[in-house]
């Protein structure tokens, strides 16, 4: 099923052209309205008007994280206020939030991707959706809410948590498709079980749209039996609206990425050189249709492979691999993002603490600090300790939004670290 067949089955030829014209609008309207940009193209004596083809994108300059931050709040805007309908900022990361800005027409267009992808996996009129995304500042909630009620479906912004009602919800209004994270889906399932709610009997469950988090094949593969459902890998990221940037069709073998909306390149992190199809490299994204935000080459940190070949299904936008995860160290658990250098900084400002640092990620949910602390402090009372303990638990979770557990340990405890320390362990088997 199509939402937009003729986009969504455009040629390539046609796509190129649409996509070469809508890049040279975007350039256009940055280099006027966005002093950020318009520097940098100055600098590079780039001239949007003269653009012949796609490759040249190569010549632009990325956009990092860092920019985004350094332009915080409005520095990226591209129109005046009076054209801003809402805000949105990304998760979990240090110092200033990313802010990402939309005008009326930027949320339509993602609420649009969004309807694509769900009548891609079948999702009809009259069907019931649960979303137990977080609503508020991040994107996964809303954006994908407006999408879903422009495909018609009966939207229940149930959010996240919350179990007991989530299940009552499911049950009561027979809800169809839920909007998840792996995290939730399996924790989901285990309280289903102690609570003798079978899933696949005593639910209504067909599709589950699971991302914001990575998450192995294994995973869905359990998930999909556990609820006998469908798990579509869904994609996305604040920067770029939010869910709806790639989106698995049925055939469930890589991720269409909407590239009448979003011009695709995949580098090589180390050389920022291309990467060619079928070899895996860092997401590199340019927004088409943007009006109050365009972001030019931007670094997504994630890193897949575009997968050589047409789709069973059709549709012409190439696809993307499961994301195998990404350039820098950041991991995730809650759904929140997390950069070992937060915890480093937390823990060397707390008196008492010694050099050497571990982190454990012991499920999606739960991760662990090891710290070595100085040696008198094992001799002294134990009252210190477990003092000690909990401040560092506590200021671990004012930094990051997720409490760990703490471990102290005497010097010298964990291994020494030879050349790069390695500081985070994921003993996850997902
Ligand atoms: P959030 O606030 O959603 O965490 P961000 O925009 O900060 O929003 O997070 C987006 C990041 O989440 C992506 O860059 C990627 O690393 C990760 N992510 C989102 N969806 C998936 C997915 N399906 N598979 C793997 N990683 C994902
Ligand atoms: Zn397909």
């Amino acid at each position: 099923m199509f939402w937009d067949k003729k986009i969504e089955t455009i040629s390539r030829s046609g796509l190129e052209r649409l996509q070469l014209k809508r890049l040279k609008s975007t350039l256009a309207g940055i280099n006027k309205n966005v002093p950020f940009y318009k520097d940098k193209l100055k600098k590079l004596k780039i001239k949007p008007d003269k653009i012949r083809n796609l490759e040249e994108i190569r010549n632009l300059p990325f956009t990092t994280r860092e920019d985004l931050r350094a332009n915080y709040p409005y520095g990226l805007l591209a129109v005046s206020l009076d054209h801003v309908v809402r805000l949105h900022t990304s998760s979990g990361t240090t110092g200033k939030p990313k802010a990402i800005l939309f005008s009326r027409k930027d949320i339509e267009q993602a609420a649009d991707l969004i309807a694509r992808c769900l009548v891609m996996t079948g999702m009809k009129k009259n069907e019931v959706f649960q979303n137990m995304m977080s609503y508020g500042m991040f994107t996964g909630g809303l954006v994908m809410h407006y999408g879903a009620e422009k495909v018609g479906l009966l939207v229940i912004p149930a959010g996240p948590g919350n179990t007991d009602r989530q299940i009552s919800l499911m049950q009561d209004f027979k809800s169809n498709a839920i909007h998840i994270t792996p995290s939730f889906a399996l924790y989901l399932a285990d309280v289903l079980e102690k609570k003798g709610v079978d899933p696949r009997k005593d639910l209504f469950l067909k599709r589950a749209y699971m991302g914001a988090e990575p998450y192995t094949e294994a995973t869905r593969n359990k998930i999909e039996a556990i609820y006998g459902i469908d798990v579509y890998n869904s994609y996305g990221l604040s920067e770029m609206n939010g869910p709806g940037v790639a989106f698995e069709c049925p055939e469930k073998n890589g991720m269409h990425i909407w590239e009448d909306n979003f011009l695709v390149e995949l580098v090589d992190p180390k050389t920022n050189g291309p990467v060619p199809e079928g070899k895996e490299g860092e997401l590199v994204l340019t927004t088409l249709c943007r009006e109050a935000m365009p972001i030019i080459r931007y670094r997504t940190g994630d890193l897949t492979s575009i997968i050589p070949g047409k789709c069973r299904c059709g549709r012409t936008h190439r696809r993307v691999s499961r994301m195998t995860g990404r350039t820098d160290d950041m991991f995730i658990v809650r759904g929140v993002n997390i950069f070992p250098q937060q915890i480093e900084r937390v823990l060397m400002a707390i008196q008492g603490v010694g050099r050497n640092y571990q982190i454990t990620l012991d499920s999606l949910d739960d991760m662990t600090v090891k710290v070595e602390i100085r040696k008198e402090l094992f001799d002294g009372k134990v009252d210190h300790l477990v003092n000690l303990q909990n401040t560092i638990t506590e200021k671990l979770r004012d930094e990051i939004m997720v409490r760990p557990r703490v471990e102290l340990l005497e010097p010298g405890a964990l291994p020494p670290s030879e050349g790069k320390a390695k500081r985070v362990l994921d003993n996850r088997t997902l």
